[in-house]
């Protein structure tokens, strides 16, 4: 979500007649958009605030945005008094006339629709989150749901299909919990009416929560030629006890079934989900719980984090960080290793097969790469499809994180 809004931001400032420079001491502006959602990203973004400062000069402007705005508003002015703007996430247009006070430059050409990749455009179709998952400062940040009308969302998403895309990723910090404000149906709908849009070679969303799928949604994912069989879910705990403390709202039981029913209907399917471990009052047994789950549910990738306690949440200002860093390092070490190999397991069993790839451009190597319909990455060798075709590619080699192959 902070890439669109990063997209979203740059396309006004290239349309208001900036260019890009990558070199700081080459530009006259820098604008951080940043993430609170765990201690480190936020003291790296203070980091970075403190080695502008040498940067910083009258006619330099800094600015900040992000879910730190949203968490420490006017306060980071007295605390970084080198800041010239701090911006509200989505409210960019009364900073760019600020600039334009500051700065003359002829009207330039904005980032066409279909975003960097020139392939893909990410839409925000529900912005905030109405769960209160104990370590989770996003609802603090980010404010209630509000959803996009889907009039809004298909007008958005032809228009980008227009301008070249091939790709729409609906977003949302829990998507699932999406609902057109007019009609109240519900994200199967929506993605059924975007699906049937011209022009468009794969649609994926994220991210789910397994309290709010739709059971509808995968039968939607199943029958569509387009849909992305891709599932983000994050799990976050396979212990009963943890995910209690953490308010997520499910059992394990309940997690396990959802994955079953969707291997049912897309027994190909892409399974990627988040994992906490060290969170508070988690014993050995609990990890053990969670080390369980993995090997039973074979996901493709898991997003393994140390929980560290944010200021502001249920769990950082009442429970103890009670499970030693030394205990966290080992229990995510022992995870990342046990997830390497099943990933090698399951990217390995795609050697032999066809798959769809959406060619999305040439990687630092001079590779030309794209993703299947299960969310994987593929080189494909010895050709150079146009970015943004479909292809057929035979799998001859498989790394954890990636497949390789030949066009068919
Ligand atoms: Fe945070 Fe996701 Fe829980 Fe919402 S559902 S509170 S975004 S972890």
């Amino acid at each position: 979500m902070n890439l669109a809004d990063s997209e979203s931001l740059s396309r006004q400032l290239l349309a208001a007649g900036y260019a890009e420079e990558p070199d700081p001491e080459r530009a006259d502006i820098a604008i951080l958009n940043t993430c609170v959602v765990r201690q480190g990203s936020e003291d790296r973004v203070y980091s970075k605030l403190h080695e502008l400062r040498a940067w910083k000069t009258p006619e330099r402007t800094l600015a900040i945005t992000g879910c730190l705005v949203k968490k420490e508003g006017e306060r980071l002015r007295s605390r970084f008094p080198q800041l010239d703007a701090v911006v509200p996430i989505g409210e960019y247009q009364p900073f760019i006339s600020d600039l334009e006070s500051r700065y003359d430059y002829a009207d330039g050409e904005p980032l066409p629709a279909a975003g960097r990749t020139g392939i893909s455009h990410y839409v925000n179709v529900i912005q905030g989150c109405d769960h209160n998952c104990t370590f989770c400062i996003v609802p603090k940040v980010r404010g209630r749901e509000v959803p996009k009308p889907a009039a809004g969302v298909l007008a958005e998403c032809r228009r980008a299909l227009a301008e070249g895309a091939r790709e729409l990723v609906l977003l949302g910090q829990n998507v699932d919990d999406y609902r057109d404000p007019g009609s109240g149906a519900g994200l199967a709908e929506l993605v059924r009416k975007v699906e049937g849009l011209s022009g468009l070679a794969r649609l994926r969303f994220m991210t789910s929560h397994p309290q709010d799928l739709e059971p509808e949604l995968l039968e939607v994912m199943a029958a569509s030629s387009v849909v992305a069989h891709e599932l983000q879910l994050p799990v976050q705990s396979g212990d009963d006890r943890v995910l209690k403390r953490m308010a997520r709202g499910y059992q394990v039981r309940h997690y396990r079934e959802i994955v079953r029913r969707a291997r049912v209907l897309m027994p190909d399917l892409g399974l990627y989900t988040d994992v906490i471990v060290g969170f508070p009052g988690e014993t050995d047994e609990m990890f053990l719980n969670t080390r369980r789950l993995l090997e039973e549910l074979q996901f493709d990738v898991v997003h393994l984090a140390m929980y560290s306690p944010r200021p502001g949440t249920h769990a950082g200002e009442r429970w103890p960080d009670d499970v030693p860093l030394v205990e966290k390092r080992k229990r995510i070490n022992d995870l990342l290793q046990l997830q390497r190999a099943i990933a090698g397991h399951r990217t390995a069993s795609w050697i032999g097969r066809r798959v769809e790839v959406l060619v999305e451009g040439t990687d630092e190597l001079g590779r030309t790469y794209g993703r299947n319909r299960q969310g994987k990455r593929v080189i494909v060798k010895r050709a150079r499809p146009a970015p943004g075709s479909l292809v057929q590619v035979s799998i001859e080699e498989a790394t954890p994180g990636q497949l390789a192959g030949v066009a068919a």
